[in-house]
């Protein structure tokens, strides 16, 4: 099953970059040691090893310590798209005063994003074909309800 060039080109836009965030997901969410996290942590905390700079402190060591959980994590880009073209660089951490709110929004980005990458998956699939414009109209819709955030 092949996946068209422009899904290829979309799909690449749905890529997560790490120095482009504020720790979003190390923060925002919770996780639980069961699930492959450091700790039980409770949301809108940030995780003991998330640095001021947002950048992981056993980064290079997390397939040593079978950190699953952070290694399988994918935001789909919504990480850097909060932080840099909805929040233009203002975090959780040097605008307390919004953090609530720019977590609540990371929250929603993720799950728009998450769906607009498996709508794009599914136009790669053979059997889907037959529902193709019904998808793009889905990946369409999608974008407007991204731009509209918060
Ligand atoms: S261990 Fe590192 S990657 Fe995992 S949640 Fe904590 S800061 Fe994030």
């Amino acid at each position: 099953m092949k996946i068209h060039d422009e899904n290829i080109i979309s799909l690449q836009s749905l890529k997560s970059d790490c120095s482009q965030c504020s720790g979003l997901c190390c923060t925002a969410l919770f996780f639980s040691k069961m699930d492959g996290f450091p700790e039980d942590k409770q949301a809108e905390k940030p995780c003991s090893n998330l640095q001021k700079n947002y950048q992981c402190k056993i980064h290079g060591e997390l397939e040593k310590k079978k950190m699953k959980g952070c290694i399988g994590y994918d935001c789909f880009g919504a990480g850097q798209q909060v932080t840099q073209s909805i929040y233009f660089g203002q975090t959780w951490q040097n605008t307390p005063g919004k953090a609530k709110e720019i977590f609540d929004v990371y929250i929603v980005v993720f799950q728009l994003y998450q769906i607009r990458y498996f709508l794009l998956e599914s136009m790669s699939l053979l059997p889907a074909k037959i529902l193709k414009s019904n998808i793009k109209s889905l990946i369409q819709e999608n974008e407007i309800i991204c731009n509209s955030v918060p």
